[in-house]
């Protein structure tokens, strides 16, 4: 599993990435340890059951980084892959979510975000069994890493959920005024997908907006699915279906959301439990298939400027 895959930019001093020239590393170090499994080979294995030894790549979120650094390299080897995008990334008005808090981060670091955050958070805004605790980390003096993480605690857990994007809406619009323009350079458009796969990539649907699906009632669960098969189906021809849990982990999805994949007619799809796929799991566990982040692997390691 691959996130941002790009070059250094001192725009982003923060922004934690795997450099292209890591990620050409650890191409080298698969083909030579585990070798990489054909296309073919792997769909077939949702027929026949038959586990092939080897390598599948998959990258998340629909980055720009995956037609501009990934694409020419997987080119270049021969190698394909498969990228879950949510729904036409490219002409929304905000960033996802996480990547929201990612460039918020990634450009002026924790120690600046968080004192705008806490600046800006109501006692009201803040979920009861959670008071205490915030009061007392916003009177520390965090370095930039402890406040980031603290600054995504205060998102993800502490604010009570119908107040988290209108927070985030005022940070962006201090940071990024112009948050439409910064959408178009940051993720895949209709052309570019077409592109990846005629090059032999597959696209699999990552949800409409990116979130803890666990958190959402069926009906719910349902338009956070349904439009982004519609979506991939509508601007590319025999794509098959499959589907990728955002954030991953057996919290962010529930018996709803498989339910839901299973009647979709998803093939299969992934989670990010770092384990081998067994005979097992394509029997009983298609639709959360494990998988392994890159950094468990050598020159796999993200890095950030700063
Ligand atoms: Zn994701």
């Amino acid at each position: 599993m691959y996130h941002y895959v790009r070059k250094n930019s001192s725009n982003l001093p923060y922004l934690k990435y795997l450099h292209i020239e890591d990620f050409k590393k650890q191409l080298d170090y698969f083909e030579k340890k585990f070798g990489f499994v054909k296309k073919d080979e792997f769909l077939n294995t949702f027929k026949n059951g038959k586990i092939p030894n080897g390598v599948v790549l998959t990258f998340d979120d629909g980055l720009k980084d995956h037609y501009k650094y990934v694409l020419p390299e997987l080119k270049k080897r021969g190698l394909w892959g498969i990228f879950y995008i949510n729904y036409n990334p490219s002409e929304r008005n905000k960033l996802l979510g996480p990547h929201r808090i990612h460039m918020l981060l990634g450009k002026f670091g924790g120690k600046k975000i968080f004192t705008s955050l806490t600046k800006i958070v109501l006692k009201k805004m803040i979920v009861k069994e959670y008071q205490k605790k915030f009061e007392t980390k916003t009177y520390k003096d965090f370095k930039d890493e402890d406040s980031a993480t603290e600054t995504k605690r205060i998102l993800n857990y502490y604010i009570s959920e119908k107040y988290r994007e209108g927070l985030v809406d005022k940070l962006m619009q201090k940071y990024y005024p112009n948050e439409k323009k910064l959408v178009k350079k940051y993720y895949l458009n209709s052309k570019e997908i077409k592109k990846m796969q005629f090059a032999g990539m597959i696209f699999g649907a990552h949800t409409v907006n990116h979130p803890v699906m666990s958190k959402l009632s069926e009906k719910a669960q349902e338009k956070e699915i349904y439009p982004c098969f519609k979506f991939l189906e509508d601007i590319l021809d025999n794509n098959i279906r499959t589907y990728c849990h955002p954030y991953g982990g057996s919290l962010s999805f529930n018996k709803t959301t498989l339910k839901i994949l299973k009647k979709s007619g998803s093939l299969f799809s992934l989670d990010v439990k770092p384990r081998d796929v067994s005979k097992k799991d394509i029997k009983y566990n298609k639709h959360s298939l494990p998988r392994y982040d890159c950094n468990l692997f050598p020159f796999g390691q993200i890095r950030s400027l700063v």
